[in-house]
């Protein structure tokens, strides 16, 4: 039988309800910890000579529902859940480094995954360089025999900057590196990494997975024998276990993924074409721009183009601050995948810890902001946006 398509597989996962009294929606198991039968069943379950829960931090029949759900949407092996999409970050990169490691990773990662490597090489001595990976040379030239890992975003928050998948992944191989992926910005609807040949793929669940704006939550997937060793490692005794309530959040967001995408990449498509022709916007930079740099690869390598667009406002950092005090809709906040359009300031807000001249030189002015196109209708949400352009520029 052919595998169901990915919408379909959204919904219906592999979930066994005749396990759970028939429920159409899966139980949240809320509970810290089982009761063993018998004090020899108690001895079993820690050996591994039976199959079976023990304690919440080591496994919960709700969260797994979420994990088997993801790694079957990601088509990986074996998917592990975590507290927050920073707990998966940091659990894979410390499983896979070890002391005198080096890592390269793309500019403009995550300002977290950045101080996260930033402090492990501080203190535990791995390193990492942050590098454009525009092409298999720029990269080839900067690995060094003791590189492990290939580790890239893409696209890249707020600039829109793509990654090229099949050359990052091709390179790896040709030098023995690992390739980590963090998805967050596509999500398993528009990008699959793993069906590429990447190792992993980490995602902040709290974003487009979730949907709603409602939890924190992260997610990897991987190969079974590596992520059977993070769970009794860097999951399990470091502790970023995700909750049982916010595992059945996630798996109630992730039905109506498919959708939710289409609508937000929708949004962003109707809401680029009217900024663009805007007088007080500059510099729109949206992956599906036809003149956009990486437009070419945002066509090969993504379903559609995404739910966020970046953009200056004319007059710099007083111009748009106002600008985004007058929007009514749309709401000022950092995250971005939920119902609700959401616009920031990179400059002072997620990049602020970022130094000046280097924020400069990744395309971050005090002019650009970026808006994450929520569910609500583009009519609406254009006339939001141009009312406040125009309140802001009227006096
Ligand atoms: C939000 C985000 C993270 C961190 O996720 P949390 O759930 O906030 O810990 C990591 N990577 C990217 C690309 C993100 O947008």
């Amino acid at each position: 039988m052919k595998k169901k398509d990915l919408e379909t597989r959204l919904i219906h996962g592999n979930f066994e309800r005749s396990r759970h009294y028939g429920s159409l929606a899966p139980p949240i198991y809320q509970t810290s910890t089982f009761v063993f039968d018998n004090a020899r069943q108690g001895e079993a379950r820690f050996s591994g000579e039976e199959e079976g829960y023990m304690y919440s931090r080591l496994g919960n029949p709700t969260v797994t529902e979420f994990e088997k759900k993801l790694a079957d949407l990601e088509e990986g092996q074996e998917g592990i859940a975590f507290a927050s999409g920073m707990g998966a970050v940091s659990a894979v990169l410390m499983h896979l480094m070890k002391s005198g490691d080096h890592v390269l990773v793309s500019e403009g990662v995550y300002g977290c995954t950045y101080s996260f490597l930033k402090m492990m090489k501080e203190k535990y001595n791995l390193h990492y360089d942050l590098i454009s990976m525009s092409s298999e040379e720029v990269i080839q030239r900067e690995i060094r025999p003791e590189t492990k890992i290939l580790y890239v975003e893409t696209p890249i928050n707020p600039t829109m900057k793509l990654v090229d998948l099949e050359m990052v992944i091709k390179t790896a191989r040709k030098n023995g590196l690992t390739v980590v992926i963090d998805n967050t910005f596509c999500s398993p609807y528009l990008q699959q990494p793993l069906k590429l040949g990447a190792d992993f793929v980490i995602h902040s669940a709290t974003k487009y997975i979730s949907g709603h704006g409602d939890v924190i939550a992260g997610a990897a997937v991987g190969p079974a024998e590596h992520m059977q060793e993070i769970r009794m490692t860097t999951q399990k005794d470091i502790g970023a276990v995700l909750g049982p309530f916010d595992a059945w959040l996630l798996l109630r967001g992730l039905k109506t993924l498919a959708v939710r995408m289409d609508r937000h990449c929708e949004n962003a498509a109707a809401i680029f074409k009217e900024l663009k022709d805007h007088s007080k916007v500059k510099n729109v930079i949206y992956p599906g721009d036809p003149a956009f740099e990486d437009f070419e690869l945002a066509k090969r390598q993504m379903k559609k183009f995404g739910g966020l667009i970046s953009f200056e406002i004319d007059g710099g950092k007083e111009a748009a601050q106002d600008f985004m005090d007058q929007l009514k809709i749309v709401k000022t906040a950092v995250s971005l995948g939920d119902a609700e359009s959401l616009i920031q300031h990179p400059a002072s807000m997620t990049h602020a810890i970022v130094p000046e001249e280097e924020r400069i030189e990744m395309g971050i002015n005090d002019s650009l902001v970026r808006l994450s196109l929520g569910l609500e209708s583009s009519d609406d949400i254009w006339e939001d946006i141009e009312q406040a352009l125009n309140s802001t520029f009227s006096n």
